[in-house]
């Protein structure tokens, strides 16, 4: 098992194909989901005593199990927020996955981490945030919010000295936040109070300053981030930042900045004006994985201050002691809620050096236009409204006169043909439909059949 042989020397060939095979695909079947009695008849049993050889197994992948997943990199796959990873950087997931790179330390793992964080400056420079700034890549969003909460709590409790340590801790986020703050708050056993949005789905530094002065003075003092969403999920829109560091100022409380989906438009010169006041954050995320062209999963977490994620995460155990030695190496580990860890930002890495940061500024503007673009059609068009103009990459709109029920057909129909992926989402409790465009393979005349398909 854990020696080369000719047998596995065939295999080498076949997955190694197989894989690039994959990445070749323009584009890939769309695919869909099969019932759990289909592929288990399809796939039958797998995992035997003697095994069923390795041709066999990716013979089933590839026949049975791959066409059972969508391909999320479809120029046509338009729901929740897809992904177009470049083939640099799916290529290099091989390597990394070839490598045994255990990116949690510095001493096992300095040059993997040292090129993480080439990826991580990027970004950094991108929104702003000052030379000291640094962080990890994480799994995503869910897990970035999570680390970077935890690091906020711990600076308020360690700012009180002592007062908070025993006193529930309180977030307020924006009405369009993510499910994962909320989550978040959950796992951290913390409240969140969600600051109303403006018509257009924007969180204002005036509204949270109506909110917080509404609370009780107990409840205020429990306050230790407010969260701002840079690209709301289901509308694209981004919160007043400036307003948002300013209420946070006024409150000496950490400020917290999602931009899981949006952060990626920061390269894109065109609308990064709208992201005024991120340069104040104390964290930040992004995920490569979403708008950065970057293979599953990948979440840039950065920090102002990243000695305060240091206090607030490190694991100390007599066998870990020995990586904290050198205040110089940046045990990645230390950064977020984790130990173990996949070298997950080199992708991105490889694939920035590859082609280099213009190219990425090319192509978030290339979504831009076409996302734009597809809302001029809607507009033009005479059996489709926009609901949400789009400020990123989403367009939020609905089909004149249909019922919820007329939505989903129209989805699965679409899905079941294979012409695209776009499911109904809710806009003030009304079904609508929505797209996000992140794949520069999108195309205007893709957006234009599917509106046609709609009348
Ligand atoms: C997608 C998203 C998340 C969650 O990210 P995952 O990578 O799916 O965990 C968090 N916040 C926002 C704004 C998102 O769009």
């Amino acid at each position: 098992m854990h020696r080369h042989d000719s047998s596995t020397e065939v295999l080498t060939q076949a997955v190694v194909r197989y894989a690039v095979d994959r990445v070749r695909l323009d584009p890939a079947p769309l695919d869909g989901p099969r019932a759990l009695g289909e592929l288990r008849a399809m796939a039958g049993r797998t995992v035997t005593p003697a095994g069923i050889g390795g041709l066999e197994a990716l013979r089933i992948f590839g026949d049975v199990l791959a066409p059972a997943c969508i391909s999320v990199d479809h120029p046509r796959f338009l729901s929740f927020v897809p992904a177009a990873p470049t083939e640099a950087s799916i290529l290099f997931d091989l390597v990394v996955g070839a490598s045994s790179i255990y990116a949690g330390s510095w001493l096992e793992g300095g040059g993997a981490v040292f090129a993480e964080n080439e990826a991580l400056r990027w970004i950094a420079d991108l929104a702003g945030l000052p030379a000291q700034a640094g962080g990890v890549f994480v799994s995503g969003g869910t897990a970035g919010n999570l680390s970077a909460l935890i690091a906020a709590r711990w600076n308020w409790r360690h700012e009180a000295g002592g007062v908070h340590d025993r006193t529930r801790g309180l977030i307020v986020a924006s009405q369009g936040s993510h499910s994962s703050v909320k989550q978040a708050a959950r796992a951290m056993d913390a409240d969140v109070v969600l600051v109303p949005a403006d018509r257009s789905g924007r969180m204002h530094g005036s509204a949270i300053d109506d909110v917080v002065e509404a609370m009780a003075e107990e409840d205020r003092e429990r306050i230790f981030a407010i969260v701002a969403t840079s690209g709301t999920t289901n509308a694209g829109v981004i919160d007043d930042l400036a307003g948002t560091a300013d209420a946070c100022l006024r409150l000496g409380v950490w400020f917290h900045v999602d931009g899981a989906y949006g952060g990626a438009a920061l390269a894109a010169p065109s609308v990064r004006g709208r992201f005024d006041g991120i340069e104040r954050a104390d964290s930040f995320i992004v995920d490569p994985h979403k708008w950065l062209f970057a293979p599953f999963d990948s979440c840039a977490l950065l920090y102002r201050n990243p000695r305060i994620a240091k206090a607030a995460h490190t694991q100390h155990a007599e066998y870990l002691d020995v990586l904290q030695q050198d205040e110089q190496e940046w045990n990645a580990s230390d950064y977020a809620h984790h130990l173990s860890r996949r070298a997950r930002g080199l992708p991105l890495w490889f694939s920035l050096a590859t082609y280099g940061t213009d190219a990425y500024e090319a192509a978030v503007e290339r979504t831009l236009e076409v996302a734009h673009e597809g809302a001029q059609l809607i507009r033009e068009s005479d059996h489709l409204e926009l609901v949400v103009e789009p400020e990123l990459s989403i367009a939020v709109f609905r089909r004149t006169g249909w019922t919820p029920a007329q939505y989903q057909a129209w989805s699965d129909d679409q899905l079941r043909t294979q012409q695209s992926f776009v499911v109904p989402t809710s806009w003030n409790g009304e079904t609508v439909l929505r797209y996000c465009v992140v794949n520069p393979r999108t195309t205007v005349d893709d957006l234009a059949e599917i509106f046609a398909s709609l009348r």
